[in-house]
């Protein structure tokens, strides 16, 4: 029995969370594992009804759970998920972006974007200077050489070619040494080292995304490329992620919380049940259950199954609703994909 915490968020953060339920469920009944789920409140709502947008029990909850699952929240980000990164030293985010047979995408994109996830100017160091505002970019040594060390292990297993995203002709000092550190602790590995800077990147990303196999880059370059690099591939909605520390992993959908479309029953709950398929990947080799791990691989090959037999909400040119893409996926995990 594996203890997961579970925050549904705001927006569409309920709808995205039930139709991945669904794929729990399923997952428990084939694969005879079983989940001891815990739903704890953060984000926007919760400020409203309880006046803090991250309770300490939802604090608790992460720490002492095997792994966390979190929707979206609203503009409480901030005070929720920056602030759980930081506190349990969520030092790498991990966001892979594929195209899927079935959804129009740009170009056929198969990459996973690491950035540094605990630094640069997400540390929130913001001050007031007389009528201007001065905003700290903290990039370290340490931070830079675990997060390279993660792209170079990511990158072994799988094309073997990292790129470091980067702006080192403007940022010399913080990018510099970014750059300089990414380098040295990547020619520890077997792998091919380009670099490129941040403006550049992202034109290549829709010129030619193929190009690319593991991007490792800074934490606020890392956020604007992901979306992007999801936008190019078919959608947002596709695109799940991790946040993983030495011991704690939480596992969330790229995107926010969508009010345009929430209480409508259209959000895509794909992002969310791939964050899934990523927590157990993890959770499986932690626990070295494998179990764990072919759930994992499961729930890939389902998510890649419904959607060519057609599973899509409006957004990558479906017309089902949320739940029944949850359903749909559950059930072909059920027979076996
Ligand atoms: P944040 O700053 O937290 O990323 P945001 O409002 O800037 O939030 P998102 O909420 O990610 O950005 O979404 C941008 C738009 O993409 C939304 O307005 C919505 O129309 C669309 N979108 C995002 N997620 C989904 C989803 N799961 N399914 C369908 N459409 C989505």
């Amino acid at each position: 029995m594996y203890r997961i915490a579970w925050i549904k968020g705001d927006g569409i953060g309920t709808e995205i969370s039930e139709a991945s339920l669904e794929v729990i469920h399923a997952i428990e009944n084939t694969y005879g594992v079983s989940f001891d789920i815990r739903f704890y409140d953060a984000g926007d709502e919760c400020l409203k009804r309880r006046g803090e947008a991250l309770p300490r029990e939802t604090i608790e909850g992460v720490k002492t759970a095997d792994a966390s699952i979190k929707g979206p929240v609203g503009d409480t980000a901030m005070d929720v998920i920056v602030r759980l990164r930081q506190m349990f030293d969520l030092y790498a985010n991990i966001r892979p972006v594929k195209s899927y047979k079935g959804v129009p995408s740009v170009k056929p994109v198969d990459l996973v974007i690491v950035r540094e996830n605990t630094e640069d100017l997400y540390k929130g160091y913001e001050f007031e200077v007389g009528d201007a505002v001065v905003a700290l970019r903290i990039i370290s040594e340490k931070a830079s050489r675990r997060i390279a060390r993660v792209a170079g292990e990511i990158a072994s297993r799988r094309r073997g070619i990292v790129t470091i995203v980067h702006k080192a002709n403007v940022l010399r000092k913080s990018c510099g040494l970014f750059l300089r550190i990414a380098r040295e602790e990547l020619s520890k590995y077997n792998v091919t080292v380009r670099d490129i800077l941040v403006d550049a990147a992202s034109m290549a990303l829709i010129r030619n995304p193929e190009s690319f196999d593991v991007i490792l880059t800074t934490n606020m370059f890392g956020d604007i490329l992901s979306d992007e690099a999801a936008q190019v591939a078919g959608s947002i909605g596709l695109a799940p992620s991790g946040n993983i520390g030495d011991e704690i992993g939480l596992f969330e959908p790229v995107h926010g919380a969508a009010p345009d479309i929430a209480g409508k029953g259209i959000a895509n709950p794909y992002a969310m049940i791939l964050s899934i398929s990523m927590m157990l990947e993890w959770l499986g080799a932690k626990k070295n259950d494998k179990r764990l791990l072919s759930a994992s691989k499961s729930i890939e090959r389902a998510v890649e199954e419904a959607i060519a037999r057609g599973c899509k909400t409006p957004d990558i040119g479906g017309s089902m609703k949320t739940h029944d893409v949850g359903g749909c996926v559950a059930r072909i995990i059920r027979e076996g994909v």
